[in-house]
């Protein structure tokens, strides 16, 4: 029913600090009722003394209820898996959903973030409903995929590995936005989508067909940037400077920490990595994809 997600660049915070965004993002989405609510998150540094990997798969907190009871089992799971919440992290994703239930009952496996898999190596949070998930869910199933819950939503992570998997054969090379303009060609029916992959940290893709979604920018001060090592990915948009990325379903999630807000349009895909946005057009009808529009990020 609601999505939320938050990406910064050269920030430096503790674990918490991703925790408490997300909360608050799904606390402004609690007002269009819910059933059930998750997240995801994952974090990286580039400070070489840091245990962390960069490949490290997002961790994943599902639950059924309202936002307390997410928030109290998120820190009850945390203190079990003796996550240190003070440690500071340079750049920290996250995804949100709150679940309105069309397909399967309200329960926790029902509960968004949908996942690829027992290595979450892809994962949505959605908003809509996917009319053509059988005939999907059949064929995915035929190439060995189990499925676990009993939304609509899980094919769409599973045909984005299905995609990953096929694309990376032969050591072939794939972005993540080649993946998601992939697994739009098969979707029928209405969604805004946020994806979360291992295979690509510290980036996030959304998009979009008849739900609502928005993108805001904060770009922060200087004295805000980490001491950190500074990589200058490439990217699109991506000028170094420090920055917080937001995506939601409702502007009220976003405003809050930023007026400079996106709508976007139905077939746009938003590719957020390394401080930068880029934003490509999905052309259904001539089954092809990839038109950058070219949209800077601030
Ligand atoms: N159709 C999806 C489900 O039932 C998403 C529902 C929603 O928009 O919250 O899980």
């Amino acid at each position: 029913c609601g999505i939320f997600a938050y990406l910064n660049y050269n920030v430096k915070r503790d674990r918490r600090f991703i925790l408490d965004i997300l909360f608050n993002g799904l606390r402004r989405l609690e007002y269009r009722g819910y059933d059930s609510s998750g997240i995801s998150i994952d974090y990286s540094s580039s400070d070489p003394n840091s245990q962390l990997s960069f490949s490290a798969p997002p961790l994943v907190f599902r639950q059924e209820g309202n936002i307390d009871s997410l928030v109290k089992s998120v820190y009850k799971d945390v203190a079990l898996m003796k996550l240190n919440l003070e440690e500071p992290f340079c750049i920290h994703g996250g995804i949100a959903h709150t679940r309105w239930a069309t397909h399967g009952e309200p329960s926790p496996k029902n509960s968004h973030p949908q996942t690829s898999g027992a290595k979450n190596e892809f994962l949505v949070v959605h908003n809509g409903v996917i009319t053509n998930y059988e005939v999907l869910k059949e064929t995915l199933m035929r190439h060995g995929f189990n499925f676990e819950s009993d939304t609509d939503t899980e094919v769409i992570p599973k045909l984005a590995k299905y995609v990953f998997d096929k694309a990376t054969e032969g050591d072939q090379s794939v972005t993540f936005s080649q993946v998601v303009l992939e697994v739009m060609r098969h979707l029928e029916g209405a969604y805004a989508l946020i994806f979360k992959s291992h295979h690509y940290p510290n980036e996030l893709i959304a998009c979009k067909r008849g739900s609502p979604l928005l993108l805001g920018v904060k770009e922060l001060s200087e004295d805000m940037r980490s001491g950190a090592l500074f990589l200058d990915l490439n990217f699109i948009s991506g000028n170094g400077h420090p920055k917080e990325l937001f995506l939601s379903s409702d502007a009220s999630a976003i405003v809050e920490h930023t007026k400079k807000v996106l709508v976007i349009e139905d077939g746009e895909v938003v590719h957020l990595k390394g401080g930068g946005v880029s934003i490509l057009k999905f052309e259904n009808d001539k089954g092809k994809c990839g038109n950058a529009l070219s949209r800077p990020s601030s």
